[in-house]
């Protein structure tokens, strides 16, 4: 990847950025409007199990590795679906390593493979109970899995050593050099975690963040309130906004579905935070000044969204509101953002990655999934962004998908690249 610049204005020398007549479009710096930076950075000094083949493939990956972080291996990436063994539990990882403690977390972050060392030390044992919002699989003896789903992950997190301020520091910065290396100049953060708020403001301060930065406090436990955190502005980062989770993901099946699971009878996915729980907490949220982000990918989990912000808007808020993901939108919900005036994100990318998957789970619901012309016809104000390092945080990928994802059930959504691009401009 190469940018060059010309009178001013940032180019890619790669780019395939041609507009109907065939002329260059332009590109002056793009924004991303939800990512990850510092688990961008962080990948980055991590093992990494993207595109790992099989349960052997990310064991030999993690032997060359060794440990890091306190002791612990931690690794990111693995999606069973490219795996050639897709029954697994914490045996395998015992064998290798019985007595360090194993932590791997699915691509989308959703899900988690570990072994018994880990969840001896998260005390995880066959009498504990799920979690709200969250599943620890068990065998048919009872005893865990190893495999944790959603928020069952956060009893492992409570364990895991967190990363010290240098740690965090350097992941940060990495991102930046990462996002610049792509021609992104401006980011909205999301899940920043309450203790990383001071090194953001050190870095700022020192003006040394490169690229503009938009954070979103993670916020379902509210803590912003015990510390008395507001909304702040120091040179080039802001922190703007609180992010809550209303459902999980496609791929574990936490995506909360009005109907149940076209491959699994019965189960309508899991709700995070159920409907007057949310209104409270983005209530608290606005009137401490903050914007609301919320993650809903299932259609009931965007309806019960739409549901809140609907009655967050007649009791006049004018704060704003956004909708991250919205990949399933039951058509006759699809006005509702433009209506109420309720941003949304969307990742084009999970479109392409995400195609067999979306398949099996959704079946005819596909017709009406990752809707993104549709939402652009109805006037809501749409932004483009990668949920790297869930996906490469590469904004052309993104905005290639957007104009030809080649999956068959997108073709009608498919922007032009003016139009693609535009999702990624920053605000003038
Ligand atoms: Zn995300």
């Amino acid at each position: 990847m190469q940018l060059i610049e010309k009178n001013g204005v940032l180019l890619r020398a790669d780019s395939e950025l041609l507009n109907d007549e065939g002329q260059a479009i332009e590109i002056k710096g793009l924004r991303d409007a939800h990512c990850h930076l510092v688990w961008l950075g962080m990948k980055h000094y991590q093992l990494d199990l993207q595109g790992s083949k099989s349960q052997k493939d990310c064991i030999e990956r993690a032997l060359d590795f060794g440990q890091n972080r306190g002791g612990w291996i931690l690794g990111r990436g693995w999606n069973e679906e490219n795996w050639d063994d897709r029954n697994f539990d914490r045996h395998l990882l015992d064998k290798y390593f019985p007595n360090i403690p194993v932590y791997f977390i699915r691509i989308d972050g959703h899900a988690a493979w570990c072994n018994s060392k880990a969840l001896e030390i998260a005390k995880i044992s066959r009498n504990s109970k799920n979690p709200d919002g969250g599943e620890i699989l068990k065998d048919s003896w009872g005893n865990p899995s190893g495999i944790l789903i959603d928020m069952a992950l956060e009893m492992i997190n409570l364990v895991v050593p967190n990363p010290s301020d240098v740690e965090i520091e350097q992941y940060i910065l990495k991102a930046i050099e990462l996002c610049l290396g792509v021609g992104l100049t401006e980011v909205h953060d999301m899940d920043v975690h309450i203790g990383w708020l001071p090194v953001f403001e050190k870095l700022a301060k020192e003006k040394r963040l490169g690229i503009d930065i938009k954070s979103y406090i993670r916020a379902f436990d509210e803590k912003y309130l015990e510390q008395n955190i507001h909304p702040n502005r120091i040179n080039n980062w802001y922190l703007a906004g609180l992010k809550f989770y209303a459902d999980g993901a496609l791929g574990s099946r936490g995506a909360a579905l009005l109907e149940d699971y076209s491959d699994k009878k019965g189960h309508k996915g899991i709700v995070l935070m159920g409907q007057d729980e949310l209104l409270k907490k983005a209530i608290a949220g606005l009137n401490h000044g903050f914007e609301i982000a919320t993650h809903a990918i299932g259609d009931r989990a965007n309806r019960m969204v739409l549901d809140v912000y609907q009655a967050i808007r007649k009791d006049k808020f004018t704060g704003k509101l956004r909708i991250e993901h919205a990949q399933i939108v039951h058509p006759n919900d699809l006005n509702r953002f433009a209506e109420n005036n309720i941003e949304v994100t969307i990742q084009p990318m999970f479109a392409i990655s995400d195609k067999n998957m979306a398949a099996q789970r959704l079946g005819e619901r596909l017709r009406y999934s990752y809707p993104w012309k549709s939402l652009l016809e109805t006037g809501a104000n749409v932004f483009g962004s990668s949920d790297s390092p869930i996906e490469s945080h590469d904004p052309l990928s993104g905005i290639n998908a957007l104009v030809n994802s080649g999956v068959p059930w997108q073709e009608g959504e498919h922007l032009s690249w003016e139009d693609a691009v535009s999702l990624y401009k920053p605000d003038a």
